[in-house]
This record gives structure tokens, sequence and C-alpha cells, in this order.
């Protein structure tokens, strides 16, 4: 197979500032830690993990600049938005290659990542109308009522690691757009790509301490949550952190949060499916991005009584998982890059291990990979597939976050139902392969997931829909992107008029 490796945009390791102000700045901390490209195991830059003095300067300048910002028009608050967007589309492909080499998804999915981002900067610059309030003449004779909507202060948000581009710009467009001030805190395992958009921030000239970013882990998550002047909490991650340190420390003080969490997806595939797309569109949703997408298949179950259809769909899916190369993302012939660090593979491993233990047939193994290209094995993982696997097995609950399809046999759709609702605490995304409108209603109707698809394998909501998410899957009220954003980041007020 021949090598068709683009080029690294990032040559010598970068060193990580924080953004505060409107000012690139050092950080004061000693604690540094590398960030590796996971393919090659460079190491391709420094984050600092910042001291909660420099967050509260961050809160501080946010604040500051709070008065006059919500003050600027909000066509002219769209108009930093339209620069922005030109400046993102300049750098896409740089962008993507960025985010590559720091995270380890394939180029295309990285090209991909970056147009969901930019997206959300598109609907964001729709402010003027999407921010309306709403009011009506002669609710009493003589006497008007209207409800206006007004920012609320400063957010902060904090991103995972498994899109280090596009996570952030589900909810800080919104609350720029709609008037407010942020703070983002990227993943202190992916900082590059937020690093690239906070230098294309500066260069389009918000006002300075409008948009901040600072880098670190748990250390300025909890001066986020200490500090009063911090509003409220946009958080995407793990259950763990998101119910009981964001969701739970947000409530303590009165604030709003959303937490956007972990994920275990049923895939249900029905006999009357077609299964050529249907499979195709299986093998996007288990192995792209190598399995570290909450959207992605956590669980394969097939419906049926039909030993014929079910071995069908079950080797065509191990026939196209075959298929997969695992290199280097920036290879354009790389179907699936590495996992995205050491500690991730192993846990991913661990759970390979559980699988075997708990009487479930591994049927491909992905634990020792033929990877294209010279690169340490260090992170890369094959796709792996169990079959009779069981509802009540760790590996059919709990979430992988890695390329493993657990395959679970069923009956009937009731029963498939009944698994998604009751076997995993999580309520992500669900979807159903048929061609029956029956069963898809009584799908969309019974199932207790945000995001559920029909014959689509990665729910991903676009910009102008809210990102759902049910259960332990998601805490809060409102949810990133769309409508659902602008509600979160603007208080209503109420006004009632009369004039003698
Ligand atoms: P994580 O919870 O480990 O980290 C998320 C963020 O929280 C990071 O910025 C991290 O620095 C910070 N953090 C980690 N531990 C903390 C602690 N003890 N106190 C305070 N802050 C802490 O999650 P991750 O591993 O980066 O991301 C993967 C998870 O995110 C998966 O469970 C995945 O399903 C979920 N996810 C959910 C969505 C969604 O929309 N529902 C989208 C993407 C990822």
């Amino acid at each position: 197979m021949s090598m068709v490796l683009l080029e690294e945009p990032i040559k010598e390791p970068v060193m990580v500032k924080n953004y505060i102000n409107g000012e690139f700045v050092e950080s004061e901390s000693e604690e540094q830690l590398d960030v590796i490209n996971p393919a090659t195991q460079k190491v391709i830059g420094k984050v600092p993990i910042s001291l909660p003095d420099e967050l509260n300067a961050a809160v501080d300048a946010a604040l500051d600049a709070f008065e006059e910002w919500r003050k600027t028009p909000p066509l002219a608050r769209a108009r930093y938005m339209f620069r922005l967007k030109a400046l993102l589309e300049e750098h896409f492909e740089e962008s993507a290659r960025i985010g590559v080499m720091e995270h380890g998804k394939t180029i295309d999915e990285f090209r991909g990542e970056v147009r969901r981002g930019i997206e959300n900067v598109e609907v964001a610059a729709g402010i003027p109308s999407l921010m309306m309030g709403y009011n009506l003449q002669d609710i009493a004779v003589g006497i008007d009522e209207m409800v206006v909507r007004e920012p609320i202060g400063v957010f902060a948000i904090i991103a995972p690691f498994n899109f280090p581009y596009m996570i952030p710009f589900w909810f800080w467009p919104y609350a720029v757009a709609t008037g407010n001030c942020v703070i983002i805190k990227p993943s202190s395992e992916v900082p590059l790509s937020q690093y690239k958009v906070a230098q294309l921030v500066d260069e389009v000239g918000f006002p300075p301490g409008v948009i901040n970013f600072v880098n670190g882990n748990r250390r300025v998550v909890k001066a986020m949550l200490e500090n009063p002047n911090i509003s409220g909490y946009c958080f995407v991650g793990s259950t763990r952190v998101g119910k009981e340190v964001i969701y739970v420390g947000a409530a303590k003080q009165g604030k709003k949060a959303i937490c956007q969490c972990s994920a275990k997806n049923y895939l249900v595939v029905m006999e009357d499916c077609d299964i050529e797309r249907t499979t195709s569109s299986i093998m996007t949703s288990f192995f792209g991005n190598a399995g570290q997408r909450c959207l992605a298949g956590g669980n394969l179950a097939i419906v049926t009584k039909d030993d014929a259809f079910y071995r069908k769909v079950v080797n065509t899916v191990v026939e196209k998982a075959k298929r997969i190369v695992v290199g280097y993302g920036l290879d354009t012939e790389v179907t699936m890059g590495p996992i995205r660090s050491v500690d991730k593979k192993e846990r991913i491993v661990g759970y390979i291990e559980k699988g075997i233990e708990e009487g479930a047939k591994l049927i491909l193994d992905g634990r020792k990979p033929k990877i294209k290209g010279d690169y340490p094995e260090t992170c890369f993982l094959g796709p792996t597939i169990f079959e009779d696997v069981t509802p009540d097995m760790v590996i059919a609950k709990e979430e992988i976050f890695g390329p493993v399809m657990p395959i679970i046999r069923f009956e009937s759709l009731d029963e498939a139902i009944e698994a998604i609702n009751t076997k995993t605490p999580y309520g992500n995304a669900a979807t159903i392969y048929t061609s029956n409108g029956k069963y898809a209603r009584q799908f969309v109707y019974e199932v207790k997931c945000g995001n559920i698809g029909i014959n689509i394998g990665i729910v991903a909501p676009m910009a102008f829909f809210p990102f759902g998410g049910m259960k332990d899957s998601f805490f809060g009220d409102r949810h990133g992107q769309g409508r659902d954003a602008i509600e979160f980041f603007t208080e209503r007020k109420v006004v009632i008029t009369r004039w003698w």
C-alpha cells in the first residue's frame, strides 16, 4: 500500500499560552504537561496547568468586558462572528491537521469536526433574529407586556478530549453573540486545536476580555466552581465529573449548568433493513473516531429469530471491519487512527479482557493490529468484535470509548427497547435500522434517549438543533447548540407597561 502522508503543520513543539484580556500570557505555573501525538509518540506541545489566580484574572477581565459588550448591538456582535467565520475557513485545513496530530483521528474525520465547529459560528451570526423576545399588546386595557432576552455575565466552558476543536463551539459563539463573556478551558490532553482558535479569535479583534482561554485540568475547573463571578457552566465529558463535580457544584451555588456526559448507544438492526447500507453505517458508528465518540455505537442489537439473517449481518460486519486500515490519521489511506493515549488504550484492552472473562465470544481481536506505516504500536488498537453478549454483561452496560463492538441478539424489538431503557444508565443516542415505519415510530416513542436515529448511525444534531441527551448522559435543562443555547445564555425579563 502506498503512503500518502499529508504535511504536518506542527514542526516544533508548541508552547501553549493562556489568552486573557486580549493578550497571550505565559502561565506562571511550574506544572506543564507534554502534548503527545498518539500516532508518532512525538512531543508536539507543552501545556500549563494554570494557577487558580490566572483563572481568576480571566474572570475579572471577562466581568470588566461584560458591561460594554452587552451594550454592543447584536448586529455588531454578529459582525465579529462573520469575521471569525472567514478566518476559520481560511485556516480550515491547517486546523484539521493540527487536530489529527494532537488527537489521532483521521484527516477526513477531523475535517468533519472543523466543519461542524464552524457551523455553530454561522448559526450564532444570526443572533439579531435568534435573540428576539416576544410581546402582547393589551394584556388588559391599555397595558402591554413583553419579554426581553438579556445576557447574564460570564460563563465557563469545560471541554473533553475527544473533539478538541468542535465542542467549545457548541457553546461559546451563542454565549458571546448574546452578549456574555466566556472562559474556555480545553482538555489538557489536546489544547492545540483551541490554541489555534484563540489565535484566530485574537486576529478578529474581539474586545479584550470577551473571550478568554485558560489551560489546565481539574485545578482550573475547581477554581471556576469557586469563583462567584461565573454565572454558569457548560461541561462536556464523563458522567463521573459532569454529575458529581460540575452539576452538583453549580447547583450548590444556585448557578446554571449544561452537562453533556457519557453514553452507551444501542444500534438496533431489524430484518427488513437494507443490509449493505446498514452495515456500512454501523462501521462508521462503531469504528469512526476509533470509537472515541459520545455518539458511537456501543452495542449492536440484532433483532431476529432467523439464524441465517443473524449470521449474514455478523459476517458482513466482520468482513467490513477487517478492511479498516489502521494508522496515522495524516495518511489519507488510513481509515482508523490511534486511541488518544496509552492509558485510554489500556482501559479499552481491560474491557476486552473483561468481555472474554464474562463469556462473550471474541470474533475479531484488535489487540495486535496491523499498522500501516512505521509507527510505534503504543496507542493503536484494531476493530474488535464480540458475539454472544448479553445486556447484563459489563461490556454491554459500560461506555468502552474505543473500537469495540459487542453484538447482542434479541427475539423482538420490545426486548431490545427494554434493554436500551433499563440495562444502561445512559440515554445519549439510539438508532434503529428498518424500512418499517411502525417499528420506527415505536422506537422514537419508547426509547429514552436524547438523540434518535432512523437509519442514521451517528445521530449528531446540526448546529441549529440542540444536542440531546437524557438520563445519566445529560444533566441540566437547556442543551448545547441552537435555540437551547440562546435560552441558556439569556435571562428572560418580563416588562409590563402602562402609560397614562
Ligand atoms: P473527562 O470527564 O475526563 O474530562 C472532561 C473535562 O473535565 C476536561 O476538561 C478535564 O480537564 C476536566 N476534568 C477531568 N476530571 C475532573 C475533575 N475530577 N474535576 C474537575 N474537572 C475535571 O472526560 P473526557 O475523557 O475528556 O471525555 C470523554 C467523555 O466525554 C466520554 O464519557 C464521552 O461520552 C463524553 N462526551 C460526551 C458528549 C456529549 O455530548 N454527551 C460529547 C463528547 C464527549
